[in-house]
């Protein structure tokens, strides 16, 4: 039968299913208060888009395992944080305590090997980083046996997780740009709050590297080299445990990397959308956003915050620039 390719988790020739890295329960988020219910690519920007991209990663037996993980994640995590009440009474914050079992770090893992396998598999990891492809496929290759099922350990790899919403915004500008002399870019909030990502990271001396997916929201890390994060910053998840989905902190380090993100991601869009299009998606947002505005207020007020953000920076570069008497 045509299609048939070995599982990259089972290794069993099987039809192969169109694998998302970033689920798709996000790409529906996004699209909820789009105003034109599309998103873009960064590196396709002339292409309007309804869905993720995916790989041929993965049998439907395989597939469905991952499913269920991202289904419990979705319910007993994502969606209870995102929903909390903006004044929870104590019994409603009493219930964001929420106890979790294997189930959340074996989704945080499933996440980085998918990452992991997209960089190695499908796109150049090796020629571009040999060194680093070369940990990661070994890191991957442990997560591997561990997601199914040959052995009983995933090594010593730490997952992260940091839960976030517009309320943290000033939070998150105490712990980052202005303290530490570093530009926020314009679209930070917007990236934050519905930006989807996922890529293998590194330092130039290839010293640290490690694997990041991010859903709108909620950001995943997890280590390789070193196999430890020594700070406070996010929630570390064990094998089972307890998470306040009230309770969140943010490193510099971890902010001015998602900054990169942005930086990185605004260029690719501006170099590749055509004029063209760009008016064109204009007068789509206008149009959608004129007619119905109430829909789209969370949109609106992350773009407000955004704008608020960078001229907050302003102010800040003006207040610390040296006087000249
Ligand atoms: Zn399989």
């Amino acid at each position: 039968m045509t299609g048939e390719a070995p599982c990259k988790l089972c290794y069993v020739i099987k039809p192969l299913c169109d694998s998302h890295v970033v689920p798709n329960f996000a790409a529906k988020i996004i699209k909820k208060d789009s105003p034109t219910g599309y998103f873009r690519m960064a590196g396709e920007p002339n292409v309007p888009k309804q869905s993720f991209p995916s790989f041929k990663m993965l049998c439907k037996d395989c597939e469905d395992k991952f499913g269920r993980l991202e289904h419990t994640f979705r319910n007993v995590i994502y969606v209870p944080y995102l929903e909390r009440p903006n004044l929870p009474t104590e019994e409603q914050k009493r219930a964001l305590f929420v106890k979790y079992g294997s189930w959340f770090r074996d989704y945080a893992l499933s996440l980085a090997w998918r990452t992991a396998i997209c960089h190695l598999d499908f796109k150049d990891l090796d020629t571009e980083k040999p060194y680093v492809a070369d940990v990661v496929r070994k890191a991957a290759s442990q997560w591997r046996s561990y997601l199914k099922g040959a052995s009983i350990h995933p090594g010593k790899s730490q997952s992260r997780i940091w839960l976030i919403d517009l309320s943290m915004a000033e939070a998150i500008k105490d712990c980052g740009a202005a303290q530490h002399n570093w530009k926020l870019s314009s679209g930070f909030f917007a990236y934050l709050l519905r930006g989807c990502d996922f890529t293998v990271v590194y330092t130039t001396s290839e010293s640290e590297i490690g694997v990041f997916t991010k859903l709108p929201g909620a950001i995943f890390w997890t280590t390789i080299i070193p196999s430890r994060i020594e700070n406070e910053s996010g929630f570390d998840i064990r094998e089972k445990g307890t998470i306040d989905l009230l309770k969140h902190s943010f490193d510099n380090k971890l902010l001015e990397f998602l900054n990169s993100r942005v930086e990185e991601g605004m260029k690719l869009l501006d170099s590749g959308m055509s004029s063209v299009q760009r008016e064109k998606m204009n007068e789509r947002i206008k149009k959608a956003i004129g007619a119905t505005p109430e829909k789209f207020e969370q949109a609106i007020d992350i773009r407000l915050k955004d704008l608020q953000l960078s001229l907050d920076d302003v102010t800040q570069v003006h207040e610390e620039s040296p006087s000249v008497e």
